[in-house]
């Protein structure tokens, strides 16, 4: 009867995915939003910590990856 509920698992918060909210989508360009998406260590935060969703997190890893090897972002910290 209750079948269709399970991505209930985690304590749910008023988390909304940034990209979706804000109608956006990840650019590698844009560093000033992605920073937003890794710690001070320059790793890319979850998708459950972030509220990102899974469509837009794929696309923000990429993205950052890409703006690393452009020299725009870190990949350590240094
Ligand atoms: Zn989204």
């Amino acid at each position: 009867m209750n079948n269709n509920n399970q991505n209930n698992n985690v304590t749910k918060k008023a988390k909304e995915c940034y990209f979706c909210v804000n109608n956006l989508e990840p650019d590698y360009k844009d560093t000033k939003s992605l920073r937003r998406f890794i710690n001070f260590y320059q790793k890319i935060i979850a998708a459950g910590r972030t509220g990102t969703c899974a469509w837009h997190q794929r696309k923000l890893t990429l993205a950052i990856k890409r703006s690393r090897k452009m020299a725009l972002l870190a990949f350590t910290h240094k």
